[in-house]
């Protein structure tokens, strides 16, 4: 899609924080556009900045895993970060890195138009959830302005500790059932409209 060809253009060239100082190469996302799911970050780490690709290192490969479990491609999604450019040493990004950047995720969730939206770890899941501990509310999802969001802990920590691990991979598991649920809302919204997301009740289940 040419507007989302445009803007990674612009994201690759831009300076609008320090970050883009000592970046390699900005990591501005990929994967279908439109996209049901979209998948949002905390920033490149040194494998991402040396591509210029998101989650390429380990806990990349440990998301495409994730994913191939529930029935679903890295070519299915769409993978972006809240930053776009590696902050030095793997650091957290500051509040106003994240500010500078914002406005990018703002035009790639409109050009996505995902019907769910996961957030990676403490930074993406603030977006939506502000104010909220992350080992409280994952894999529990909130509509909010017309996109499911689904908190879960980043894959990073599930790479080193065995108890982080087994609760991404059941938040997984929620995911396919919210994804299934999804896909049975439309046969139902044929018959009465204006469309309505699956009742909150029934997500509350998980
Ligand atoms: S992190 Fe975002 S705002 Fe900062 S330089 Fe990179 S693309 Fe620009």
């Amino acid at each position: 899609m040419q507007e989302m060809a445009n803007l990674c253009a612009e994201i690759r060239a831009c300076q609008k924080c320090d970050l883009g100082r000592g970046r390699t190469n900005a990591v501005p996302g990929e994967g279908p556009v439109p996209a049901r799911i979209m998948f949002i970050g905390e920033g490149p780490g040194y494998h991402e900045d040396q591509q210029g690709r998101p989650f390429v290192g380990a806990a990349g490969q440990y998301l495409s895993e994730l994913l191939g479990r529930i029935g679903l491609r890295r070519e299915d999604v769409y993978i972006t970060n809240v930053v776009k450019c590696r902050p030095p040493r793997n650091r957290d990004p500051l509040p106003e890195e994240i500010e500078a950047c914002q406005p990018y995720l703002d035009r790639q969730i409109a050009l996505v138009q995902p019907a769910i939206i996961v957030t990676l770890g403490r930074y993406s899941m603030a977006r939506y959830f502000p104010g909220q501990s992350i080992s409280r509310i994952h894999g529990v999802p909130k509509y909010v302005n017309g996109i499911w969001c689904f908190p879960m802990f980043h894959p990073a920590a599930g790479l080193h500790q065995p108890r982080y691990r087994t609760m991404i991979e059941e938040d997984f598991q929620k995911l396919a059932k919210l994804l299934k649920d999804l896909e049975r809302a439309p046969k139902a919204e044929e018959e009465s409209s204006p469309p309505t997301p699956p009742p909150a009740q029934q997500l509350s289940l998980f």
